[in-house]
């Protein structure tokens, strides 16, 4: 009678934690969108798919495998309760089948995308900041731009899950151009695809001339703040991190020169 909701990880497999590896071995069925389940390393699960727009159907049935006595995992990449399968649920069991509530659920926690990429960098998410997703299948876009205002406006650092897809080519040009009224174009914007997996890549560039190009759906773009600190490494590269104190509050040239050198 037990559920767990566990975080994969951004990819790499020494960053799947050691509790969620040994929980994975452990239950009877896997359930998740494909590509996740497919990380997961074969101990004789029954595996079920689907693609990843069923989110709500995929934990209803979950939910009805660990009523009916199995070990249940639900997967989701990076951490579960991020953009991910824990709160779908948490939603089926609160609309759903009251036995459900008599369920053992545990949500077991992962690296989020937004933790491995900023580590790449530096520590640029070191002072406030907040995740956004920039999906509008699941809320209206005039909300995604006010959240996106808002939360610029305030000084929060901002990663931005879900940039873009096939179905949505153009929120993440959108968004930027949102940005660009409220914060001045010298403030660092990294482009951060399939971090931790072979094909990872990463791109930094000023928000000027940030380029939604740079993104596909498996990229988290994170935006810094005017107080963003860039410092030029000896090889050629940067690293971004932001202030403990709010004192530093404006980037200096040399930032701007050394992002454009990279860039
Ligand atoms: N629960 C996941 C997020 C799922 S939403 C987490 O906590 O990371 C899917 C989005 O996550 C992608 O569009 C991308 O923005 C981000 N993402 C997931 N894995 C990533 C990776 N390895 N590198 C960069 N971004 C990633």
């Amino acid at each position: 009678m037990t559920l767990f909701v566990i975080g994969l990880g951004p990819g790499a497999a020494d960053l799947l934690t050691p509790r969620a590896a040994e929980l994975l071995a452990t239950v009877t069925d896997l359930v998740g969108y494909a590509p996740y389940v497919a990380r997961v390393a074969e101990t004789g699960q029954v595996r079920h798919t689907s693609d990843n727009r069923v989110e709500l159907d995929r934990a209803r049935h979950a939910l009805t495998l660990a009523a009916a006595g199995r070990q249940v995992a639900v997967v989701s990449s990076g951490d579960a309760g991020v953009f991910a399968m824990a709160s779908a649920v948490f939603e089926a069991v609160e609309h759903g089948d009251p036995a459900w509530r008599g369920l053992d659920i545990e949500v077991v926690p992962g690296i989020s995308a937004m933790m491995v990429v900023a580590a790449r960098i530096g520590a640029p998410l070191g002072s406030d900041f907040c995740a956004i997703s920039l999906s509008d299948n699941l809320k209206p876009w005039p909300l995604v731009l006010r959240r996106l205002q808002a939360a610029a406006g305030a000084g929060f650092a901002i990663a931005l899950y879900n940039p873009l897809s096939l179905a949505r080519p153009w929120q993440l040009g959108a968004a930027l151009d949102a940005l660009r009224t409220v914060l001045p174009g010298t403030v660092p914007v990294m482009f951060a695809t399939a971090v931790s997996r072979p094909e990872e890549s990463v791109t930094i560039s000023l928000l000027s001339d940030a380029d939604p190009a740079c993104a596909d759906m498996r990229t988290l773009v994170l935006v810094g703040t005017e107080a963003t600190r860039t410092i030029a490494r000896a090889d050629g590269g940067v690293w971004l991190y932001a202030p403990r104190s709010a004192s530093h509050a404006s980037a200096s040239e040399t930032v701007v020169t050394a992002i454009s050198r990279v860039a």
